[in-house]
Order: C-alpha cells, then sequence, then structure tokens
C-alpha cells in the first residue's frame, strides 16, 4: 500500500529521526496541489519528498547472486526527492 511519513527529528538531532505516518491531504496542502495515490510521499523539514525506486544489477555479486542481494544478483534502492516545482512535470 502507498503511503505518506512524515519525518521528525529528534531535537536538536540531524541524525535521529522517526517516520511517523501522515496523510496525501497532509501532504497535498504543503505541495499546493494534487498528489498521485501511485507514489509514496514523504514530509520532511516541512517539504513533500517523493520516493524514488530503481533496481540495479548487485554490486556485491555483479548479478550472479549473493547473499547480500538474496541470491537475485540484483539490489533495490530507494531515496527520497523533493518535489519538482510544478513547471518542472509533465
Ligand atoms: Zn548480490
Amino acid at each position: 500500500m502507498r503511503t505518506v511519513v512524515e519525518r521528525q527529528f529528534a531535537k536538536g538531532d540531524r541524525i535521529g529521526w522517526t517516520d511517523v505516518p501522515s496523510t496525501y491531504e497532509a501532504a497535498e496542502a504543503i505541495a499546493g496541489r494534487k498528489l498521485d495515490r501511485r507514489v509514496n510521499y514523504a514530509i520532511i523539514e516541512g517539504e513533500v519528498h517523493s520516493a524514488c525506486n530503481w533496481s540495479s544489477t548487485c554490486s556485491g555479486c555483479e548479478g550472479h547472486g549473493c547473499s547480500e542481494c538474496g541470491h537475485h544478483g540484483v539490489s533495490r534502492n530507494s531515496v527520497w526527492v523533493p518535489l519538482l516545482p510544478k513547471e518542472y512535470e509533465s
């Protein structure tokens, strides 16, 4: 299921944080527009970020399979990317 989380940093601490459940409505209020329900979002420091997911060949075994990638030869990656201003979206 797709979700929205809000990242809450521990006071005075940029390293420790917790992701607490939020809503698409809350993220839309910040972004000022409708958001894609097929995408995960995170509210980080008052800005909406969308999940960027990709798969790549495992760097440990180059696709042959090892314990690090669960013997699939593929590693899954994910980062939070700040939403682009509306004018850059197609
Ligand atoms: Zn591997």
